[in-house]
């Protein structure tokens, strides 16, 4: 079995019709991209930026952030990396933000919502990941969006970021913007935001939690938590159908992205791109190449 998925190495991600499949890689680290690499994944869809935040007594600076960007988009030779912003709150934690304790943290405050409220940090990181994308194929992606404000502000400040950039002559490329599907408010409205971004990931991990109604860290509900209850699939069918009215790209980068009894249906929804963990890449390679969508 494992010679088998070794000689899935360097086959292309395309079904039995001909259909051609983006198949990405999620890491948390400059250091799983070796084994992206290994299985020649065709980019990398969603890049954990928190690593960066949480490893550090203090805030990581500008020129750190961008070090560990810039490594990550050269090792990976032009193929697309998606950096998602700073995810940071709920189950991830780190003192010198001073986040004061909260009775729900997943719903509270975390991720985008920081970003928003406390933009020279956001500021920061997008300097840092815009510089880094004259060095390969970055794109951005922000996370836990639930309104059409959040992203509209978001790319506000985006644009004055690159504006700044520009002025100060610092080069920068053409950087793709998308935002993450993970809360039932995103997927309901996803053809309004569909307007405002270039591509869609859905984040199946979050958007099952709050679909369900189900803490996804509490094992006591394991027995409710349902990743293929037919809510989240319509949800997910809904947002691939809005992604497609308006022109975006749409993916699946939660854990569900990785779950082969799905991948037929996933594709016959028109999902672009599944990104996985890199030890699940030859297995949804292997199911992508089995498939046939004419069927
Ligand atoms: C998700 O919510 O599905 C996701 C990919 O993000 P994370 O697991 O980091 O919350
Ligand atoms: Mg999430």
């Amino acid at each position: 079995k494992e010679r088998l998925l070794q000689e899935l190495k360097d086959k292309e991600d395309v079904t039995l019709d001909g259909t051609k499949v983006k198949l990405y890689a999620n890491i948390g680290d400059v250091s799983d991209v070796a084994e992206v690499l290994k299985s020649n994944a065709a980019g990398i869809g969603l890049f954990r930026s928190e690593f960066l935040y949480l490893e550090k007594k203090t805030y990581p600076t500008e020129e750190e952030q961008f070090a560990a960007y810039r490594q990550v988009a050269e090792m990976m030779a032009g193929k697309e990396v998606i950096i998602r912003t700073l995810d940071i709150g709920a189950d991830k934690q780190a003192d010198y933000f001073k986040l004061k304790k909260e009775e729900n943290p997943a719903m509270g405050y975390r991720a985008i919502r920081i970003c928003l409220t406390r933009p020279e940090i956001f500021r920061t990181q997008l300097r840092a990941i815009y510089r880094a994308s004259a060095f390969g194929k970055i794109s951005i992606m922000f996370p836990m969006i639930a309104s059409l404000w959040e992203v509209q502000k978001a790319k506000e400040i985006a644009a004055s970021v690159r504006d700044e950039l520009k002025e100060q002559g610092v080069p920068f490329g053409n950087v793709a913007i998308g935002i993450m599907i993970e809360t039932p408010a995103a997927a309901i409205i996803s053809e309004d935001l569909a307007k405002e971004v270039d591509f869609f990931s859905i984040g199946t991990n979050d958007l099952v939690q709050y679909t369900l109604a189900i803490d996804r860290q509490n094992e006591k509900l394991d027995e409710f938590y349902d990743p293929k209850h037919p809510a989240v699939l319509r949800l997910i069918r809904f947002v691939a159908e809005s992604g497609h009215k308006y022109g975006c790209m749409v993916g699946i980068c939660g854990e569900l992205g990785a779950e082969t009894d799905l991948t037929e249906d996933f594709l016959k929804m028109g999902i672009d791109e599944l990104s996985v963990s890199p030890s699940f890449l030859l297995k949804v390679r292997e199911k992508i190449r089995q498939t046939d969508l004419t069927k």
